[in-house]
């Protein structure tokens, strides 16, 4: 099984001197093999334009996004004090282009508008950088079907996406019309989420996909303060899932904002914490259903597995890291750009693997020339069987071993391969690992009580 998923795995990716060490490590056991059935998709997150980039010797004046304070080290394609310049979303999509990986489909989980402050923008300016980006993934990939969903920079004010329809998100819809149905449209048209199906060929059964607007739950979002079921998509998600279920589909849920708690900061929910209630009662209940969860927002790479009552792994969650490099001048550490693939088993869309890509910024700009490479393969470097909730939660369990040199690689690839000497310990990787494992609230600070009793 480990041997056929590499094979076909390096197939599908036809990255020719890579495949070849890696059959050599897992060559196929004698005898016919069934053909293979993988299915891929790309996905792409935080993009976060800074139309103002420019190399300019005054360093506070290089992007807006730094705020007044000076860029670190500019080149082309980028700083890790700004947003990205076009160009550097430019080379993130040339890559994925060039690269002619086979995908059935794009997620692209949120994030166009740059971190500035609040005046500097307007409801026009932020939908012109959604149009802007909408159409530059259009135009590089016009025969791949997008999922794209709302983060919460994608509005203006930021956070404050409304529950009912908006001048946004008639205009995004307008934008994203092209790849999806008018059902799905005119539901996103009044709470910015919508499901589509997706009929992959060489499939038996179709995908569902549900695009939900989780900004509405984030918790600087003041437009929802006091409403239980912000725009009814708690009530219209369970619908969906109870449909899903009695008609034995498979759901994908792509979101911007992620359900659980941040891995970097203790206690911490990104939704409010009703809301992150709520999620994960209706996520239990329709596990079966569900075969993956992808997010974005932290701008950093970390999994999530999700445990019923029982502690039985039976979800499945990724956030991907941004293509934007941009940190906060205090912040220690940011990331480098970054895309991803995943592959999934086309029969039933269990996922199988994914593959993280990144550019080195410091390494990109010195050399004046784009890079992009491979990361790390998710079942090759944490030694697990494909991504399923039981080898996550094995993943999990290899992680929390004290001085485990496989966190010390879980690490480093949250930040992107930002900066190998930066260490994370203690309570730096207590709230990793209950971050991982327990996304409510309850098991979550059981978890952070029992790490503080060891430390
Ligand atoms: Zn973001
Ligand atoms: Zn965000």
């Amino acid at each position: 099984m480990e041997a056929r998923g590499g094979r076909a795995a390096c197939l599908a990716l036809g990255l020719m001197l890579l495949c070849s060490s890696l059959d050599a490590a897992t060559a196929a056991p004698a005898g016919p093999q069934p053909p293979s059935a993988v299915g891929q998709f790309w996905q792409v997150s935080d993009l976060h334009l800074d139309p103002t980039y420019h190399i300019t010797s005054d360093r506070t004046k290089v992007c807006s996004s730094s705020k007044g304070v000076n860029a670190s080290d500019p080149g082309p394609f980028g700083d890790f004090l700004c947003d990205s310049p076009y160009q550097l979303i430019l080379s993130a999509f040339t890559f994925m282009k060039d690269s002619e990986q086979q995908v059935s489909f794009m997620i692209w989980t949120g994030d166009s508008p740059p971190h500035v402050p609040v005046k500097e923008l307007s409801t026009k300016l932020v939908i012109n950088i959604i149009g802007n980006m909408s159409s530059t993934i259009r135009n590089f990939f016009p025969d791949v079907q997008v999922f794209p969903a709302l983060g919460n920079h994608d509005y203006w004010p930021q956070d404050q996406l409304p529950v009912t329809t908006s001048e946004v998100y008639n205009a995004v819809a307008d934008f994203w019309k092209p790849w999806l149905s008018d059902e799905a449209i005119s539901t996103f048209r009044k709470g910015g989420f919508y499901t589509q199906l997706f009929e992959a060929s060489g499939s038996s059964q179709p995908l569902r996909i549900i695009s939900l607007n989780t900004n509405l739950y984030y918790s600087p979002n003041r437009v929802t303060v006091n409403i239980t079921d912000p725009a009814n998509q708690l009530a219209w998600l369970e619908g969906i899932l109870e449909a899903s279920s009695q008609k034995k589909e498979k759901v994908y849920i792509i979101g911007h904002v992620p359900v659980g708690y941040l891995p970097y900061a203790r206690n911490t929910t990104a939704l409010r914490k009703y809301y992150n209630e709520r999620l994960i009662k209706i996520f239990r209940k329709y596990s079966g259903v569900i075969a993956g969860q992808f997010f974005g927002h932290t701008h950093r790479d970390s999994v999530m597995v999700l445990l019923d009552e029982e502690e039985r792994p039976v979800n499945s969650l990724f956030v991907a890291p941004a293509v934007t490099p941009v940190k906060n001048v205090w912040q220690m550490e940011s990331n480098n750009p970054g895309v991803r693939l995943y592959q999934y088993d086309l029969l039933n869309y269990s996922l199988l693997d994914l593959w993280q890509f990144y550019l080195d910024l410091r390494d990109a700009n010195k050399k004046n020339e784009s890079n992009w490479k491979l990361e790390y393969i998710l079942t090759k470097a944490y030694g697990i069987e494909d991504l399923k909730p039981e080898s996550l939660y094995e993943m999990a369990k290899q992680l929390s071993v004290p001085h485990s040199r496989l966190f010390e690689q879980y690490y480093s690839n949250f930040i992107v391969s930002y900066d190998k000497t930066i260490v994370c310990e203690g309570g730096c990787k207590s709230c990793h690992i209950c971050a991982i494992k327990y996304l409510d609230y309850s098991s979550y600070t059981d978890c952070i009580k029992r790490e503080a009793l060891w430390r």
